[in-house]
């Protein structure tokens, strides 16, 4: 017997994260040319980084020799007055996967459940999974959260639950008249992880002050991340807000300095930069219509989508996405969401979505 078969059985039978595939790796596998590439694979900003958190970046290069600020304070005190929401309340973490990990270390452990939609992002599961406690899906209605369904779902056993919205991978939205009755009636002892990595692309019509009801609601906890429309993945930053308690046992269960120094500065810069997160929501939407459009045009269903991706219906999609390939575009199968037939694709510059859309044309033919 080795050491791997005594590690505990739910970490073993965890099933890795499957990331977008990276143009490098395409680039290699396919002997072409990296420009030649187009990734929409992995819900990124295609106006690529702010000019603010660049300039913040170079500023923050020559204390690399140093640790970070471990507590975060500039980027927390800039979050802080953004949502007036005092420090004590807000978790750092490298990417909102971190806090998203943070809140299953802290709450769950064998013999707890936590509960997640069906088609909801899989990184629920796989944090669930890792604190060793039990996962409960519930079928989605519609491709979207059935909070009923969730609601029945409680148990005496049951301390988070998950909820992303919009959504990855199906881009769907549970109105937040809806959402907030939902968490109103739940009992106090089970918490609400509501993920909105998406929140800054919907339409001003479909916002909600969800930062208020981390006030009203002691057992919500609400995700944002730096990765999407701030356009700083490759630096993995993003936060939790909730109420003071919560807030400090997931501060318990952080590393020490999971956040990087140059992640903080351009964060914080980032915040700043309205311009850029304007001028990206608004290539959102555009891009949105172009990509639907597109699809309707070659007679093809897609999940209307709240987010800066789209889940388009094309059939046998583990072939489509390897022809796809071929032609240099990496879109994201969607088969391990439960959604075989569909693949996402990410809004990308005008270019980018219309390279997609004849490649996928050409692939359909094919
Ligand atoms: N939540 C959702 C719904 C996501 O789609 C993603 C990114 N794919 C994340 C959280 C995590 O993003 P990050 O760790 O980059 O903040």
């Amino acid at each position: 017997m080795s050491v791997c078969d005594l590690a505990p059985g739910y970490i073993r039978a965890i099933a890795p994260y499957q990331p977008g595939k990276p143009i490098s790796e395409l680039a290699r596998e396919m002997g072409m040319d990296e420009v030649r590439i187009i990734k929409l694979a992995s819900n990124e900003n295609p106006r690529g980084v702010s000019p603010l958190a660049r300039r913040a970046i170079e500023a923050a290069l020559p204390e690399l020799a140093r640790y970070p600020d471990g507590n975060g304070f500039e980027l927390k005190q800039a979050l802080s007055r953004r949502h007036g929401i005092p420090q004590e309340r807000i978790v750092l973490g490298n990417g909102s996967n971190d806090v998203l990990e943070m809140a299953a270390r802290a709450f769950l452990a064998p013999g707890l459940a936590a509960i997640y939609s069906q088609h909801a992002f899989a990184v629920y599961p796989l944090a669930v999974q890792a604190a060793g406690a039990t996962g409960i899906e519930v079928p989605a209605r519609d491709y979207s959260h059935d909070l009923a369904g969730m609601r029945r779902a409680v148990t005496p056993a049951t301390r988070l639950v998950f909820i992303a919205n919009p959504n990855n991978p199906t881009g769907t939205l549970v109105p937040a008249r809806e959402l907030e009755a939902f968490i109103a009636g739940l009992p106090r002892e089970v918490l609400v992880v509501l993920d909105e990595a998406y929140n800054e692309y919907l339409a001003p019509e479909h916002r909600s002050d969800t930062i208020a009801w981390v006030k009203r609601f002691p057992n919500l906890v609400v995700t944002r991340t730096f990765s999407k429309v701030y356009g700083l993945a490759g630096l993995r930053v993003g936060y939790a807000l909730a109420a003071a308690g919560v807030a400090d046992l997931m501060n318990r269960v952080r590393q020490p300095f999971n956040v990087n120094s140059i992640g903080l500065a351009a964060a914080a810069a980032a915040l700043d930069d309205m311009e850029f997160v304007a001028r990206s929501y608004a290539e959102n939407l555009n891009g949105m219509r172009q990509l639907e459009e597109g699809a309707r045009r070659l007679g093809l269903d897609y999940i209307a989508s709240y987010g800066n991706f789209l889940a388009i219906k094309v059939g046998k999609a583990a072939e489509i996405f390897k022809r796809l390939l071929r032609r240099g575009v990496i879109v994201r199968p969607v088969g391990g969401y439960g959604l075989p037939e569909h693949l996402r694709v990410t809004v990308g510059t005008a270019a980018e979505n219309e390279k997609f859309l004849a490649a996928l044309a050409a692939s359909l033919r094919e």
